[in-house]
């Protein structure tokens, strides 16, 4: 059936006929780890919340790009422990682990540094479930599933309303405060506020592992995959031209609750290829890569692990993408920060912290460990130029290289966390969320568990 404003007996464009206008007090756009965490906070402080997500699951990178892994770092103690509780009531859901441990992504002591903590891995579908339970729980958080983020209404430096598509209809969101958790930064970028992308020049921020000049150089693109113990011998398959060398061999390898494993190879695609290759020819590409990785390690013989009995089960419906943006915010968290660490950091906003390595996987790939957590401050979160709008993802306020370790799922959870909080007080009191008192927020956090400062060391 034709439909549209071709068709004659329909009349009008189906998409214009049907619109409807919701209003709220915060919009959360996006329900990866970022979003998650900033609508739960929001509707747990209080506040009317709608939260937008284009697929038909939350938890984003997490569970679409089949990244089910929680490195250890510090600073997770909010919402992702809940999460963690709630995913942990599934006894297939999460491999089961002493989660203080995995709280930390290792220490320094007496001058050694102590061995690496494990991982928390999850099933996608247990993290949508659990997080979908959480935030029905607050009774004020309204989930739109499968709706598009298209356009930011704005009036001066306000916006005053988003434009989603669900279905072919038009939504229009009216709201007070809006927290841009979209991993790219679209609605930052849409509502017109300042951006980068790729490796930052040494002289914007005085950065020491930063090149001279600025350079158009993402991280590496990864399509994860799942393969399954048959118990029996499988024949290795590699599709007609795709060469088994093609792909690199370095990878993660995630145990799943089951026992399947999901693979990360590392540098599978250069980053820059989102900017310059059509999507599908993308994904192809790397589906290609995929038959190649596993083709590669279940013929080796070198390898610790024999994989001859394996098959592959199942390959990411999405492609994982470790940057894009990077929203020019009230401050930039910098690679300086990270390196100093709280204790020597000034800033006194501090909303979370973190410990990951600085770990680029782009054309340096260079790869260097923290010797304590570092503060991110709250300026981070409030992109400049938009005086109602706040940023919780890998795509806030972060330099190139301070990104490479922050972007971690459990800690864009806290900041989510933050942010969210910080949108329910500015509603609260009718103020931006600039004029929030910092020290309240601190407090709040603190109350739910969250680690603004360098928890004590523990031998
Ligand atoms: C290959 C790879 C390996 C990684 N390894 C790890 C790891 O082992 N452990 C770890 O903790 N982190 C890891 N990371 C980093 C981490 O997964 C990401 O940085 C993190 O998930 C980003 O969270 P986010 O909330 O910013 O974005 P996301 O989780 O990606 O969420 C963004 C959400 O916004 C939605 N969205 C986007 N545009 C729109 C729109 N227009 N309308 C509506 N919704 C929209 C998306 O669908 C998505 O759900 C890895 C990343 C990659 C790519």
């Amino acid at each position: 059936m034709l439909l549209g404003r071709n068709n004659p007996a329909f009349g009008a464009d189906i998409r214009t006929a049907s619109q409807e206008t919701i209003k709220t007090e915060v919009c959360v756009i996006g329900g990866g780890s970022g979003g998650t965490g900033a609508a739960l906070a929001a509707a747990r402080a209080g506040a009317k919340v709608v939260l937008l997500e284009r697929e038909s699951i939350l938890g984003g990178t997490g569970t679409c790009a089949w990244v089910c892994a929680w490195r250890p770092v510090m600073g997770s103690n909010g919402i992702p422990r809940d999460l963690y509780m709630m995913m942990k009531e599934d006894p297939s859901g999460v491999s089961c682990i002493d989660y203080s441990l995995c709280g930390r992504a290792g220490r320094v002591k007496e001058g050694k540094w102590l061995p690496k903590n494990p991982s928390l891995v999850y099933e996608p579908r247990t993290f949508d479930y659990a997080a979908r339970e959480m935030l029905e729980a607050t009774g004020r958080c309204q989930t739109l599933l499968a709706t598009t983020f298209c356009r930011a209404r704005v009036e001066g430096n306000t916006i005053k309303a988003v434009e989603a598509w669900f279905a072919g209809k038009r939504l229009l969101i009216e709201a007070d405060v809006f927290i841009d958790c979209t991993a790219d930064g679209d609605v930052c970028a849409d509502a017109g506020c300042e951006y980068h992308m790729g490796e930052d020049s040494k002289s914007l921020y005085n950065e020491p592992s930063a090149p001279e000049k600025a350079e158009m150089s993402l991280n590496a693109l990864t399509l994860c995959y799942r393969i399954t113990d048959t118990g029996v011998s499988q024949k290795p398959y590699l599709p007609k031209d795709v060469k088994s060398d093609s792909c690199p061999l370095s990878a993660c390898y995630d145990k799943m609750p089951n026992g399947d494993v999901v693979i990360n190879v590392v540098g599978m695609i250069k980053g820059n290829t989102i900017l310059c290759m059509e999507h599908s020819r993308l994904m192809r590409e790397a589906q290609r890569r995929v038959y190649a990785h596993f083709h590669a390690i279940q013929t080796q013989t070198s390898g610790k692990v024999q994989w001859n009995t394996w098959t592959i089960s199942g390959i990411a419906p999405r492609i994982g993408v470790r940057e894009t943006r990077r929203i020019l915010g009230d401050c930039v968290l910098t690679e300086n920060d990270c390196r100093a660490g709280i204790s020597k950091q000034s800033h006194k906003d501090v909303i979370a912290i973190a410990d990951h390595a600085i770990d680029m996987h782009g054309r340096r790939g260079q790869h260097l460990r923290l010797d304590g957590p570092y503060g991110i401050p709250y300026r981070c979160l409030l992109p400049k130029g938009v005086r109602n709008l706040m940023i919780a993802s890998r795509a806030a306020s972060f330099s190139h290289i301070a990104a490479s370790s922050c972007r971690l799922q459990r800690t864009m959870m806290t900041i989510g966390q933050a942010a969210g909080n910080a949108a329910a007080l500015a509603v609260k009191h009718r103020i931006e969320p600039r004029r929030v008192d910092v020290a309240a927020l601190q407090a709040r956090l603190q109350s739910q568990g969250v680690d603004i400062t360098e928890p004590a060391q523990k031998a």
